[in-house]
């Protein structure tokens, strides 16, 4: 058998080394084509020769030299910069994983989409703002979007051999993250340290904020609404402490279908780099027995105000996902920074999306520019509330 091909947009992230730990798992069964990262030239070049990439791509420019350096005489291009990104993302590939953090994943991932490809997603920012202008793409090219976030890739696999017209209910679960049980008085106390020690997942910093806001989840609900477009009123939040029940879907005639797991990302992927078959992990099994219990309880947006927003962008549509997206981004890296503190992240989000509502975008172009403003108009509250 060939093996598959498979480009990582993201390789150096927490979803990448989660990719390359299972194609690393099957000798043999891939080839990769192209490794991206921001900046981390050692990083990016140690992994590109461990799998022998065709091509190495750094979107920061400035480190290409270093890229260069330590790609030298292993025949594996080195490449650096925005356009770069995007045309390491057009190169064929039976896979794209699109895990890049944030908006920044935007043109890459629609790129691979443009060439008609299957895009394994986990970059939500990127569904999040395109939105309609994503899947649009998707329809006209015949691109294959996998989600791989563990609800969307949840209720992907509940969705399978049913009819979306038979759907009475997604509903997506939030473990509730790190301040789960905070009483909102200690919220604004809360230090980035405390932010990212995610009590069930180990991932990248922003998203590890974002669960801790709840703007992850809120996210969540922007993309399932575009990736399973049953009506945004037949869509649910509910937290669920333990990160068992990854999602799922209930339908018209009472049955509810769930899809259960451990709390590690090499399960969704797996399901998408495998995707229509199944293939192995080396995941701890379920033990529900060990488990014991599984609780379940309504989101309190009085505390985490994050999930109305988002719903609120969402029923906005237009360019409003875009904004809320944007500002949550520049919010998230002035708390990380130390410059704000925690729950300024939501508050400032709903100051850009109430001051800045620009008319729908049209086009990747439109979305790039309503990102751009949006970060603008969110810096400068972070400097002047700072
Ligand atoms: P991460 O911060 O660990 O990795 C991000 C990757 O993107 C790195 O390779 C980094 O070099 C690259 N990158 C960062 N900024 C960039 C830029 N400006 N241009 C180009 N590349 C850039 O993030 P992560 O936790 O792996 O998350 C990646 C995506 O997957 C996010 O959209 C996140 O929401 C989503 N996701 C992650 C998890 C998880 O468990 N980590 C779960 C579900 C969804
Ligand atoms: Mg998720």
């Amino acid at each position: 058998m060939n093996p598959r091909t498979v480009s990582v947009l993201g390789a150096t992230g927490s979803i990448g080394a989660s990719t390359l730990d299972l194609v690393r798992r099957q000798p043999g069964m891939w080839k990769v084509v192209a490794l991206t990262a921001n900046s981390q030239a050692d990083e990016l070049a140690r992994l590109a020769r461990e799998f022998g990439a065709e091509i190495a791509v750094l979107a920061d420019e400035s480190c290409l030299p270093e890229l260069r350096q330590a790609l030298s005489g292993t025949g594996i291009l080195a490449a650096g910069g925005p356009q770069a990104l995007v045309d390491a993302a057009s190169r064929p590939a039976d896979v794209i994983v699109a895990a890049i953090v944030g908006c920044a994943g935007l043109a890459p991932t629609m790129a691979a989409i443009e060439q008609g490809r299957v895009v394994a997603l986990a970059n939500k920012e990127a569904l999040v703002s395109a939105g309609e202008v994503m899947t649009a793409a998707v329809r006209r090219s015949g691109a294959v979007l996998l989600p791989v976030d563990s609800e969307h890739n949840a209720i992907f696999q509940c969705l399978a051999g049913n009819d979306p017209a038979d759907v009475r209910s997604i509903t997506l679960t939030a473990s509730g993250g790190p301040f789960r049980d905070w009483p909102a008085e200690r919220l604004a106390t809360a230090t980035p340290a405390e932010a990212v020690k995610h009590p069930n997942w180990s991932m990248g910093a922003k998203i590890s904020v974002d669960s801790a806001t709840m703007f992850n989840k809120g996210l969540e609900l922007i993309e399932a609404h575009h990736l399973f477009p049953v009506g945004l009123d037949r869509l649910r939040i509910i937290v669920h402490p333990q990160s068992v029940v990854h999602s799922m879907v209930e339908y018209r005639d009472g049955s509810t279908l769930a899809q259960l797991g451990p709390s590690d990302m090499r399960v969704p992927i797996a399901s998408a780099l495998a995707w229509p078959r199944r293939m192995d992990t080396p995941c701890d099994r379920l033990d529900l027995a060990a488990i014991g219990e599984l609780t379940f309880r309504q989101p309190d947006e009085l505390r985490f105000p994050a999930t109305r927003l988002a719903r609120e962008a969402a029923e906005a549509g237009g360019a409003a996902p875009a904004v809320l997206n944007a500002a949550n981004e520049v919010a998230v890296a002035a708390f990380l920074a130390g410059q704000i503190a925690f729950t300024r992240i939501a508050s400032e989000v709903e100051n850009v999306l109430s001051a800045f509502a620009p008319p729908a975008p049209a086009c990747l172009a439109d979305v790039l520019a309503i990102d751009s403003e949006a970060r603008s108009r969110a810096r400068v509250l972070t400097e002047v509330l700072a």
